[in-house]
């Protein structure tokens, strides 16, 4: 690797957050919901595919009971922006009636997924329902959505690693990395 940088596809990325300041977000994280939630049982709702390193992180720094869902959301097809429109691909056997439920999200960009995903949730009679990102650009949602918990507030531009894809390739990266404009 030269000058931080990587190669996906057509694009090249440079390193933007590394593995450990992501390990300590996530255990911050963990323990927030650890204290917040007082011993009650919590079902993790992960949004596939990007979720789920993210997830897989998170629940071993959660000391509480909980059981895991996957739902799935595809907002940006392939490329760089998101397209808007929302589509629930994958839905299976959810039972949230009375539950508290945290929707585990690699990232909210414009809200529109986990906007659309909460009004399906809600519709569940969850006890409560609330929201974890490791990612948020805080200046493209502008509060379309209420996030409980969130790692990292970032720019709006697109990052890649850590479960997150550049048409679908790049989410075993360790480290998150971000597109690299050419000087
Ligand atoms: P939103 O609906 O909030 O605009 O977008 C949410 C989804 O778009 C995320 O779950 C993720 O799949 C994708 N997304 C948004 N921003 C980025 C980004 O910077 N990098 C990658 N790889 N995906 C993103």
């Amino acid at each position: 690797m030269k000058n931080n940088l990587i190669q996906l596809h057509d694009k090249q990325f440079k390193k933007f957050i590394s593995r450990e300041q992501i390990h300590e977000a996530v255990q911050r994280l963990g323990a927030q919901i650890t204290h917040d939630y007082n011993a009650n049982e919590v079902v993790f709702v992960v949004v596939l595919k990007g979720s789920i390193v993210f997830a897989t992180d998170l629940i071993r720094e959660v000391n509480l009971p909980c059981t895991l869902e996957f739902i799935r959301a595809e907002s940006y097809g392939a490329g760089l922006h998101s397209s808007g429109n929302v589509k629930v691909a994958h839905y299976t056997g959810l039972d949230l009636a009375g539950k508290h439920v945290i929707v585990l999200e690699d990232i909210v960009d414009t809200g529109l997924t986990i906007k659309q995903l909460l009004i399906h949730l809600q519709e569940m009679k969850p006890a409560s329902l609330k929201v974890a990102t490791l990612f948020l650009k805080p200046e493209v949602c502008k509060g379309t959505v209420e996030t409980h918990y969130v790692g990292f507030e970032i720019s709006p531009l697109f990052i890649v690693g850590y479960g997150l894809d550049y048409n679908e390739i790049g989410r075993n990266l360790a480290d998150v990395y971000i597109l690299h404009e050419a000087p």
